[in-house]
């Protein structure tokens, strides 16, 4: 099959890849020397580990191989990508740890009850920060490995300027799904720092998962964060 790289230019005959520039090359199903698909290369974030991944069919990380979003070509934009797997969902063991103990409150706790050990009201803040870290990392554990999926949708996404850090600050997430008993639930999400989204706009269609005994307890699948 004869392919003319959508990079370089150059003609290539039989190839998967380019001869020339090395481009993954295009599908050119009627022969006609004009591919009739896309498939640009578009960087997406692991949304478990944070490695960046360059994407073309690829549906899960190359690190940790937790499942990535899906890439959607005609915008190099990215989309919630396969519906979760059923339950008990396998988490990268990364980030079950980073959403443990890498959150600011847990780390708060520790710095308030190591170097005041010796002290006794110190400690005892620190560790209701640390049991509030942990508890609010189980829920999203919780709802990540054994929610049930439903169908939600973006209602609103922007930088939330009351958090900051050097400068930068996170997304915020609005987002709203039905329950299986038809209940309409609206949440959030902030503190999201992925990069991968500055392509999201509301409107977008993604996966939630939630605890069907208390559907407040949910998580954008796969993560956002
Ligand atoms: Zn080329
Ligand atoms: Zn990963």
């Amino acid at each position: 099959m004869v392919t003319y790289c959508h990079k370089c230019g150059t003609k290539n005959i039989d190839k998967t890849h380019c001869s020339n520039c090395g481009a993954r090359l295009l599908t050119d199903i009627n022969n006609d020397g004009i591919p009739e698909m896309v498939q640009e290369i578009v960087p997406v974030e692991c949304p478990w580990c944070k490695t960046v991944n360059k994407v073309t069919t690829e549906t899960h990380c190359k690190s940790c191989g937790g499942p990535l979003p899906a890439v959607s070509h005609n915008n190099s934009g990215i989309n919630r990508g396969d519906m979760p797997p059923p339950p008990p969902r396998k988490l990268p063991e990364v980030y079950v740890k980073k959403l443990k103990y890498r959150s600011t409150l847990f780390i708060v706790g520790i710095i308030f009850i190591v170097p005041f050990i010796w002290s006794i009201i110190f400690p005892i803040i620190g560790f209701f920060l640390v049991r509030s870290a942990l508890r609010t990392a189980n829920r999203k554990i919780a709802a990540l490995e054994n929610g049930i999926k439903a169908e939600g949708e973006l209602i609103d996404i922007y930088k939330d300027t009351s958090e900051s850090v050097n400068g930068r600050h996170p997304w915020r997430l609005d987002y709203e799904f039905k329950t299986q008993n038809g209940e309409l639930i609206t949440a959030k999400k902030t503190g999201a720092w992925s990069n991968n989204n500055r392509h999201r706009k509301p409107g977008d269609k993604l996966w939630v998962v939630y605890l069907p005994e208390n559907p407040q307890i949910n998580a954008i699948w796969p993560p956002v964060d």
